[in-house]
């Protein structure tokens, strides 16, 4: 019987510990998001670093906001991949560290299957994820012993796309939600929409509202273009999934599905085809530590085995690498 679980998220950007209970009640969800210098991108040894400070006093903050001791935490979680190396050695080594202390399993889990599973606790089954964040935008859904990736992007992903975008016209970073505040309607300009298959490209599109804009169009109105052919491309692929799988839930995730935008469109989608639309807050639809713990209380009570290889790191851990005995 799996206990108290503690959670550690460290894989891009955001530092975090969740705190979550066998029957999923949310005891703590703590962060600390590592912003990169005016005007450049995200350094994976800075980011590392922030987050070999920030850990130590997220894990005691994470523990007194749930008013626990550490003697009360019985499995530690952290995400093994996919991210950048500095950063989940980090949270790595401070999983180890304090599962040693405490003697208890620690388990390393999949960063983009924690973003499906959480689906669960909103009360999904076997949902479809839409999952759109900074570095990833993949088309996830459980099929035959594993989370297959229906489509996803060929390049970049749409967050990261979004704060390129938000860079180069001068908005601070994060530039997502800058490009969501700014957008306006109902002008909609003539943007590359590219669909191949099931899968998207998100660097044209960017590249081409970056022309638009220096080009004289107001920047509403491009930010507006912009987000309608993106949500619109990543809501098409979601679709077809739905209707491949015949599954009727759909789940969002990932840093820019706080955008309104994004979920109004996706909840539209499912509604005229039937479907539920599950939108967890937007707290467990960023990076964080809860997921990483729910997904880790979720394979130990499905009798997950645990091995070696799941105390290891690995930047390219795919979602259709995970070997799924919980479902
Ligand atoms: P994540 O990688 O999941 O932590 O998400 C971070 C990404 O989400 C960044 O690229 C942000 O620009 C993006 N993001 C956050 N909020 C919004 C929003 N309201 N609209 C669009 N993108 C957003
Ligand atoms: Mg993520």
């Amino acid at each position: 019987m799996v206990g108290i679980t503690l959670g550690i998220e460290s894989t891009a950007h955001t530092a975090a510990v969740g705190i979550i209970s066998p029957d999923g009640t949310i005891l703590a969800d703590e962060k600390s998001i590592y912003t990169p210098e005016k005007g450049s991108g995200i350094h994976p040894r800075e980011a590392g670093r922030h987050h070999a400070e920030a850990l130590p006093k997220l894990i005691t903050d994470a523990l007194l906001s749930a008013n626990l001791s550490s003697s009360d935490i019985s499995l530690v979680s952290f995400a093994r991949g996919p991210g950048l190396g500095p950063c989940l050695r980090t949270g790595a080594t401070a999983a180890r560290s304090f599962g040693h202390k405490l003697n208890i399993p620690i388990i390393g889990v999949n960063h983009c299957v924690a973003h499906l599973e959480i689906g669960l606790l909103e009360g999904a089954t076997d949902p479809v994820l839409l999952y759109v964040s900074g570095a990833n935008t993949q088309v996830i859904a459980y099929s035959n012993g594993r989370f297959r990736v229906f489509g996803e992007t060929l390049d970049i992903g749409l967050g990261n796309g979004l704060d390129k975008f938000g860079r180069e016209v001068g908005l601070e970073f994060p530039g997502g939600p800058k490009i969501e505040k700014l957008s306006e309607g109902p002008n909609l300009i003539n943007l590359p929409y590219s669909v191949k298959g099931m899968d998207m490209s998100f660097s044209g599109l960017i590249t081409s509202s970056l022309n638009k804009f220096k080009s004289g169009q107001k920047l509403e109105n491009v930010c507006y273009s912009l987000q309608e052919t993106a949500f619109a491309m990543s809501c098409e692929v979601a679709e077809r999934a739905l209707a491949h799988t015949g599954k009727n839930e759909l789940v969002l995730g990932g840093g820019v599905a706080c955008n309104s935008r994004l979920r109004e469109m996706a909840e539209t989608m499912a509604k005229e085809r039937n479907a539920t639309c599950f939108v967890p807050e937007r707290s467990l639809c960023v990076d964080n530590g809860v997921m990483i713990a729910w997904l880790g209380s979720v394979m130990m009570a499905g009798d997950y085995q645990l091995s070696e290889i799941d105390n290891q790191v690995d930047q390219k851990f795919r979602t259709d690498m995970v070997e799924v005995s919980w479902r």
